[in-house]
């Protein structure tokens, strides 16, 4: 059977691991952390995941963590006004739920579930050189490190990557105790409150070691007043100052937090990193080639919350295409169609979310603000988290947002905010 190493164990890397394993590939998986080290580790990511991404993982049986996740059955967006009231606050319904579990509680499950079934696991970071020396005993080496050293074999693509610096300051905190929400406190919603210029909060429930917990996510345009948990060591001083930005701009969130506490010492997670796009073939210094995977190639700010999606897109899309190439060599011209195959899905969620980290123009800001009256957009929206490339349709351009609004307008006969006729 043909031999595959893959370097790294997120989420692209395992699934990729699990879905070839399972199809009979001799697969061994590096990872530079244990199962245990990840597992009692700092959180990584908030980790949203839609129907579609999700679907991937059923498709391979390894969504050990459904029964268990709860389920989010919405996306809710809220924007601030400058008195701190909200200008804009709707929630629309996914077809299909999202989930969120902690990569601490997957990515450590997962690896121990290849290594029980038999795949070979190497815990150790590989450099550049180690690729050099295995690319030459593998029929297929692929990258799936995600944005850490490694990614240095990748030139940078600059046509598909409009920004050189980071576009927002990420702190997220994992808490339990978060009251009821009042808005809809039948169902579970990923809520976006922007609050113009400063930055966006994201709230979500998840599931974390300790059963379910919620996230609270701040990312904050640079050097504005969310851009302050730089240096930030203490968990505890971290989430003061989430709760403390959180009553300074969005007080209907911050009134949830009165009984929350951290979910553990390592809920906490500060940074920043610029959304690059890279060419998707490292050569090594001996000639061999190795294929980049998900974040490698494709690194987005998580300001829509596509980044675990995409790498499980990009290992379906990957493994389909490792099959269908039967026994002859992945050579270049292989690995180069294998991105572009995944391409033709990401380049829309790179699209959609280097428009979301730009000032909203003003047919966004009509778009936004119509879902608040007409329940069609906001699901719409909502289902864009899905399936991005419907942004297309009705998003960017200004005469089709229009013309969207026009139609959902007539669609839903007059209203009482109608001009009489
Ligand atoms: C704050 C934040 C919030 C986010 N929220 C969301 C969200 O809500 N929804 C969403 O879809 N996405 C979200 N993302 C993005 C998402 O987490 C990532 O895009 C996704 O995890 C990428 O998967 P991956 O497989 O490419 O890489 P990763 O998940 O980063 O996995 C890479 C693995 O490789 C290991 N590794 C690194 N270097 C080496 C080496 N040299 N040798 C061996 N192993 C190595 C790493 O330790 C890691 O385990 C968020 C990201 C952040 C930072």
């Amino acid at each position: 059977m043909r031999k595959i190493l893959i370097v790294g164990a997120g989420q692209s890397g395992l699934q990729l691991a699990l879905g070839l394993q399972s199809k009979g590939y001799e697969v061994t998986l590096m990872s530079n952390r244990t199962a245990d080290e990840i597992r009692t580790g700092r959180v990584m990511s908030t980790q949203c995941m839609f129907h579609t991404a999700l679907q991937h993982e059923r498709d391979l049986g390894i969504n050990f963590w459904e029964s268990q996740a709860p389920r989010i059955e919405g996306v809710g967006v809220s924007v601030a006004a400058p008195d701190a009231s909200r200008a804009i606050d709707w929630v629309g319904k996914l077809d299909g739920y999202a989930q969120s579990v902690d990569q601490r509680v997957k990515m450590a499950g997962w690896m121990e579930t290849f290594a029980q079934r038999g795949g070979q696991l190497v815990i150790h970071g590989a450099a550049v050189g180690d690729l050099d020396y295995f690319s030459r005993t593998y029929d297929l080496v692929m990258v799936s490190a995600g944005k850490g050293e490694l990614v240095s074999m990748f030139a940078r693509d600059a046509a598909r990557s409009p920004y050189d610096a980071p576009q927002r300051a990420l702190a997220v905190a994992y808490v339990h105790g978060l009251g009821p929400r009042p808005e809809h406190p039948e169902f579970d919603a990923v809520r976006c409150n922007l609050v113009p210029g400063v930055g966006e909060l994201f709230v979500m429930p998840t599931f974390t070691n300790s059963g379910r917990a919620d996230i609270l996510f701040w990312e904050g345009v640079p050097g504005g007043p969310l851009d302050a948990f730089q240096g930030i060591k203490d968990p505890q001083e971290h989430l003061a100052l989430t709760l403390e930005l959180l009553k300074r701009f969005l007080p209907w969130e911050y009134d949830r937090t009165a009984k929350v506490e951290l979910t553990d010492a390592g809920g906490t997670l500060a940074g920043r990193y610029a959304p690059t796009v890279r060419k998707p073939i490292g050569r090594l210094p001996s000639g061999g080639l190795v294929l980049g995977v998900a974040d490698v190639v494709v690194a987005n700010d998580p300001i829509t919350g596509q980044g675990s999606n995409s790498a499980s897109k990009c290992a379906a899309s990957y493994l389909a295409s490792i099959e269908a190439h039967g026994d002859k060599p992945f050579d270049g011209e292989w690995m180069q169609s294998a991105f572009d195959r995944y391409w033709e899905t990401a380049q829309h969620v790179t699209k959609w979310t280097n428009a979301m980290l730009a000032p909203p123009p003003g047919h966004v800001l009509n778009v936004l603000g119509a879902a608040g009256q007409l329940q069609p957009v906001a699901d719409r929206f909502a289902n864009g988290f899905n399936d991005p490339s419907d942004f297309e349709n009705f998003f960017y351009d200004p005469e089709l947002a229009d013309a969207y609004l026009a139609e959902v307008s007539a669609a839903s006969g007059p209203s009482e905010d109608s001009p009489a006729s």
